[in-house]
Order: structure tokens, then C-alpha cells, then sequence
């Protein structure tokens, strides 16, 4: 499912996702199967029209719900980064920076009011159209979709809007913003399973296909809610540290035309190698760590030179000492999944495998 570019709105980029496709397919093939019914008066044609229209008035309803998140963000002065389209109407990914409860709270839910409202007009349109099956319908399901969108995403866990809620109610009790999120988000998976449940319920006691559509968007959102968690982790652990703060600090890097066993006689300390950052006329290329001399046998260490077997590392793997953390781990990474810091073009410490776990570990002391 790999998010696509749709456009610009309000000077924000709108991407969009294959679960919100699949979902305005299924609202039009719904729509259309309703107008085939024999008790309908559209024909063929009609009807196809009519799903068509009902398919893009919704993914057009869904944009609205973001866009009236994006406007009244911008209003109260937070920047927002882009507005993704997907199975739940979506998100607007706002920059945390001047948020206040307040703020929070009014922005999450004038989402779920603009499809309620929105809803709510559909379904008024569509009894003044009784004259035109194939449009009266997709006006009726598409209001009714609206009522769910708005219904569902009042649903109290992050990351819908009802757990944005949530949040900005327990921020202003609590104080603490980093708890409200905890919470909030423990409650998002909550939701989903509870979701999950009721679909499995809906399926094994009514035989609804209702009920595996139910079953997918709360794995859906137990997914979302774990991923959230995983990044609000992230952001906690590095929050004011810098790439210095957590890096192993290392003295040198080591020549690339050395030899292999010349580098593990050299710097081997214990019983694996620990990760050395490589150079070759004074350009940071490569690391080699254990893993790296495993690969080569050991007959041949004393004539394989480290350059030939280390893990190449990219422009980006390597930052400078002061770069806050955050930026550090967020940047397109390169292979080599390590991180080399310097200090004016000298190597002064690595960031591996061992440190990013630590980091993880890392527990908020907020939450
Ligand atoms: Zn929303």
C-alpha cells in the first residue's frame, strides 16, 4: 500500500492511500448493488452512474473531513505537514510545536462535526431527489457513510480524532502532555480489539459481511495505535539529546587497505569486534563489525583488506556530533543502519544496533 501524491490544499500536499481507494470501490459497489435491486427504477446505466457519483462524492466528503482539521490548525497558528487520505478518513500530520489543549481539542474535533454536518445534508438532499433513483441513492449512502466516518472516529483512542480528544481533555488534567498520549493510545488499541471483537461477533453469530469489514479496520486500528506508541517512544526517548549524547565515542577510524586480521589484532578488545568506522583518504565509507568478518573466511583474512569487506555506508549515515537525535534517526538511512558522528570531519563516535536498542528501552519517565 504505497501512498500516492493527490494534490495541494490550503499550500498542504494531500497523499493518499490504496485503503482509501478500496473503500470508495466498495461504497460504489454497494451503491450499485442497491440500485440493481429489483424495487429500484434505475437502469444499468443509472445505476452505474450512480455508483461513480456515490465513489467520488465520498473520497470528496473524506477530503473535507481533513481539509476542516488543516484549516482550523492553520488558524490557530500550527503548521501542518501534509493531510493523508485512508481508511479512516485520515490525518492531518500537524507540527506539535504551539499545541495547547485547547487547541488540540478544538482542531480533532471539528473532523468528526464537518462529517456529521456533511452527513446530515447528504441525507436531506437525497429525500428532496426521490424523483432520481440512481442519485438519491448515492446521495443516501454516502450520508450514511459520512454518519459513520463521524460516529467512528469520535471513537476514544489515538489515533482517531475521539482519542485527540481524549488526550487534550487528560492534557489539561494531568498536565503532562507525554501521559495523555500514553493513555490515549493504550485506549486507541483497546479500541481496535474492541473492534475486532464485535466484527468476529458480527460474523460468527449473524454471518454479516459487515462483520470482516468490522474485523479489518479495528486491526487497522490496533495497528496504527501500536505504530503511534512505537514513534511517541521514540520521540520521548530522544527528546533535547543529541547524537553525541548517545553515540559510542571512537577515537579513529581505520584505513581501508588495511588487512582484516591486521584491524582484529589491532582493535579487537573481547571476543566479537566491535563496529569500526572506515576510511579511505579521509572519507568516512564503511564500518565492519563482527558481522562483516564473518563473511570471510578466516584462511584468508591476512590478504582481504577491510575496504573489500566492510558494509558501505552513504553521505546520510554520517552526521555531525551536535545533530539533535530525532533528526539523526529520522533521515533517509542507508544500509548500513548505523549512524557515524564527527566533529569537523573527524570521527568521534558510532551510533549501532546496540545503542538504538538502548534507546528503546529507553521508558518515559512521564508515562
Ligand atoms: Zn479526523
Amino acid at each position: 500500500m504505497r501512498p500516492f501524491r493527490m494534490g495541494r490544499i490550503l499550500g498542504v500536499d494531500v497523499i493518499g492511500d490504496m485503503s482509501l481507494i478500496a473503500l470508495g470501490v466498495m461504497l460504489s459497489w454497494v451503491i450499485y448493488l442497491e440500485l440493481r435491486l429489483p424495487e429500484s427504477a434505475a437502469s444499468p446505466t443509472e445505476a452505474l452512474i450512480g455508483a461513480t457519483v456515490g465513489g467520488l462524492l465520498f473520497l470528496g466528503t473524506v477530503l473535507a473531513h481533513e481539509v476542516s482539521h488543516t484549516a482550523a490548525a492553520q488558524r490557530r497558528g500550527i503548521a501542518v505537514k501534509q493531510i493523508r487520505l485512508m481508511i479512516f478518513g485520515g490525518a492531518s500530520e500537524l507540527e506539535d510545536g504551539e499545541m495547547s489543549p485547547q487547541t488540540e481539542l478544538a482542531v480533532a474535533i471539528v473532523g468528526p462535526i464537518t462529517s456529521a454536518v456533511l452527513g446530515g445534508v447528504l441525507l436531506a438532499a437525497s429525500s428532496g431527489l426521490s424523483g432520481v433513483a440512481a442519485l438519491e441513492g448515492a446521495l443516501r449512502f454516502v450520508g450514511i457513510a459520512n454518519l459513520v466516518l463521524a460516529a467512528f472516529n469520535l471513537m476514544p483512542g489515538l489515533p482517531l480524532d475521539g482519542g485527540r480528544v481524549l488526550r487534550a481533555i487528560l492534557w489539561r488534567r494531568t498536565g503532562s502532555r507525554d501521559r495523555a498520549t500514553g493513555i490515549a493510545l493504550k485506549v486507541g488499541r483497546f479500541a481496535g480489539l474492541a473492534l475486532v471483537g464485535t466484527g468476529a461477533f458480527l460474523v460468527l453469530n449473524t454471518g454479516a459481511a459487515l462483520g470482516i469489514w468490522v474485523i479489518l479496520v479495528g486491526w487497522f486500528l490496533m495497528r496504527m495505535a501500536a505504530a503511534s506508541a512505537r514513534t511517541h517512544r521514540l520521540e520521548a526517548a530522544t527528546r533535547g539529546r543529541s547524537v553525541g549524547q548517545l553515540m559510542r565515542p571512537i577515537s579513529e577510524s581505520v584505513p581501508g587497505s588495511m588487512s582484516i586480521s591486521d584491524a582484529i589484532d589491532m582493535y579487537q578488545m573481547g571476543p566479537r569486534l566491535r563496529t569500526l568506522v572506515v576510511s579511505v583518504d579521509d572519507r568516512i565509507v564503511g564500518i565492519l563489525g563482527q558481522l562483516e568478518v564473518d563473511r570471510v573466511d578466516a584462511s584468508v583474512r591476512s590478504t582481504t583488506t577491510v575496504a573489500s569487506a566492510m558494509t558501505r555506508i552513504g553521505p546520510a549515515d554520517v552526521v555531525d556530533v551536535n545533530m539533535t537525535l530525532i533528526e539523526a534517526l529520522q533521515r533517509e538511512a542507508g544500509a548500513a543502519r548505523h549512524i557515524v558522528a564527527t566533529s569537523e570531519g573527524r570521527v568521534v563516535g558510532l551510533i549501532g544496533h546496540a545503542e538504538i536498542a538502548e534507546l528503546l528501552e529507553f521508558e518515559d519517565p512521564n508515562s
